[in-house]
């Protein structure tokens, strides 16, 4: 689905990734961990193509994007959230949801019309509800997003993702500032997402995603340390060390962190 060769970046004198090279199978739900820091939301930018690589390459299907802007990059369906969640809080859960179904159809052009005159358009106002009931937020359709929970914005914002119409989701710490409670909700829409989408989850704890992951990542300081099935991964002495310090030689079974 996705693959780096050599992939780096530099940001002045700081390489903040460097020669990863990192692929991604078509099907699978693949989470990458790593401490603060690591490179890992960079690693997202350098996919989506909202930084270019200093050194190596971006094969997407098959084709080279590595110069694709990442207007392109969205038009064949890489698609991300955000760590901040990024909603219009002004904005009505519908509105918000609109935007969104707007820009991934052909009406983009006149979207801030539309915006205007919302009622106007029952296709368009279909596909949006429609896309709120996917992340369950149907009944909150006419609610300020100020008003909303984060759990809610999270969701929202996935279905947001959603309405562009993703090949590859690329999800970047889904879970921060989240309850327990609206964790497991958010892992449990996740879930219904995994049978039709190619996903990749960052987490910075590891807990959550293990037990949602087919392979695992791991990021540390730039580099790509450590990639396999998640127990493997978790039982590394190199990425035990990183984690949980020197003393921590032994795995036994992966305690939740
Ligand atoms: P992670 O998501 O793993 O916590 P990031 O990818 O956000 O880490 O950041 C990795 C490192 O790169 C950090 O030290 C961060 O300060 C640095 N960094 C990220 N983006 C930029 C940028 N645009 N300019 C300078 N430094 C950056
Ligand atoms: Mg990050």
């Amino acid at each position: 689905m996705i693959e780096t060769q050599g992939v780096g970046i530099r940001f002045g004198a700081f390489v903040a990734v460097r020669d990863v090279d990192y692929r991604v199978t078509k099907g699978e739900t693949a989470g990458i961990i790593g401490p603060n820091g690591a490179g890992k939301s960079t690693l997202f930018n350098l996919l989506t193509g909202m930084h270019k690589p200093t050194w190596g390459s971006v094969r997407f299907q098959g084709e080279d994007v590595t110069s694709l802007s990442a207007e392109n990059r969205v038009a064949r369906g890489i698609i991300r959230t955000f760590q901040l969640v990024s909603v219009f809080d002004s904005l009505s859960v519908f509105e918000n949801m609109a935007i969104a179904v707007v820009r991934a159809g052909s009406e983009y052009r006149s979207w801030w019309h539309f915006l205007v005159g919302a009622s106007r358009s029952e296709s368009i106002s279909g596909r949006v509800d429609q896309s709120l009931s996917r992340v369950g937020l149907g009944e909150k359709s006419g609610t300020n997003v100020a008003e909303l929970s984060y759990g809610d914005k999270r969701k929202l914002e996935i279905g947001m993702a959603l309405s562009l119409e993703p090949t590859l989701l690329l999800l970047d710490e889904p879970f921060a500032g989240l309850s327990d409670v609206e964790i497991t909700e958010v892992v449990a829409l996740i879930r219904t997402l995994q049978e039709d989408l190619t996903i990749v989850i960052i987490e910075h704890k590891i807990s959550r995603i293990v037990e949602l992951v087919d392979r695992l990542s791991v990021m540390h300081e730039g580099h790509l340390i450590a990639d396999g099935l998640p127990n493997d991964v978790l039982c590394d002495p190199t990425v035990r060390r990183v984690y949980w310090g020197e003393r921590d030689q032994v795995c036994e079974k992966p305690e939740g962190v």
